[in-house]
């Protein structure tokens, strides 16, 4: 039998049979970002993606297509964009916060339709916009039967790089480099460091990357995939107590209603809608000026 997980490359009688042993989706998601010259760009979402093709193989699941859209270029993105990548090309594959929260909202009813009992959503990309997504959940679920629930990867290895908590995350440093390594090792390339003590940004990269450790990485992998077959047996049996007597799949435009009544008067609120205050905007002439300053309203158009 084929071990196959991923969605899309499943065929109909494959999905059903996944489906009817484990009713559970994953949603890996991430961008394309700077991650310093060793990693590929799309690090953030080849990292959830990889760690929900292992939690799937080992307790069940589909794993959606991933989203490699997310939010940045906002407020302290912006800022933090401008401090750590300069004005080098960003190859960035950045999307404003409500639009991103809006796609999830409709990937959560794609799900809940199909008939799922479980999402667990990943997201590789860190920084503010994971305490949103949880706020976005927890404005959802009392309008879905299926459980919801979203994290960042690095909630899930605790114990971190050094087996002690203290390098847990980061931006292309030991964690975030071991763990593609780990995952994705044609996407990793040591041998593209900057000489040691080069001045420059060096396409956001943390120093602490050279102390990057492929089987490391594969240890915070199963540190992962462990944490997640709990979360994947708790929603189970949240959505067995909870049991509606029948499914009702929301349509489009109940949905449209949930996010104008719901979400939208929520969202200035969120972390990722902070403007940053005027002496933290970038300079006039950096490319990152342009969308750190939000004006007011603009989520509700
Ligand atoms: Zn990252």
């Amino acid at each position: 039998m084929r071990d196959e997980v991923r969605w899309e490359r499943m065929f109909p009688d494959e999905l059903e049979a996944a489906f009817a042993r484990r009713p559970v989706v994953w949603l890996p998601q991430g961008l394309c970002e700077p991650h310093g010259p060793q990693n590929t760009v799309g690090l953030d979402a080849l990292k959830a993606w990889g760690v929900c093709l292992a939690a799937a193989k080992k307790h069940g699941g589909i794993v959606c297509p991933p989203d490699f859209w997310h939010v940045h270029e906002t407020g302290a993105y912006a800022t933090w964009a401008s401090d750590n990548i300069g004005e080098a090309r960003p190859w960035m594959t950045a999307l404003p916060v409500w639009m991103h929260f809006k796609m999830v909202a409709y990937q959560i009813r794609a799900f809940d339709a199909l008939g799922f009992e479980a999402v667990i959503i990943v997201t590789g990309h860190y920084g503010p916009n994971w305490v949103d997504l949880r706020a976005l959940v927890g404005l959802l679920q009392p309008h879905f039967a299926m459980r919801i629930h979203s994290l960042p990867d690095f909630k899930a290895c605790p114990k971190g790089f050094d087996g002690e908590g203290k390098h847990v995350a980061d931006h292309a440093g030991v964690v975030e480099t071991s763990l593609l390594w780990a995952l994705r090792p044609e996407c990793v390339d040591m041998s593209r460091l900057p000489k040691e003590g080069e001045p420059g940004k060096h396409f956001a990269m943390s120093t602490s990357a050279r102390m990057a450790d492929r089987r490391v990485g594969e240890r915070m992998v199963a540190d992962e995939v462990a944490y997640l077959g709990e979360r994947v047996e708790e929603l189970l049996a949240e959505y067995a107590k909870n049991k509606p007597a029948e499914r009702r799949a929301i349509s489009f435009v109940e949905l449209e209603r949930i996010w104008k009544e719901v979400v939208v008067p929520a969202l200035p609120k969120m972390n990722c809608m902070k403007n940053v205050e005027a002496e933290k905007m970038p300079g006039e002439d950096s490319r990152w000026r342009l969308n750190c300053w939000m004006p007011e309203g603009i989520e509700k158009s």
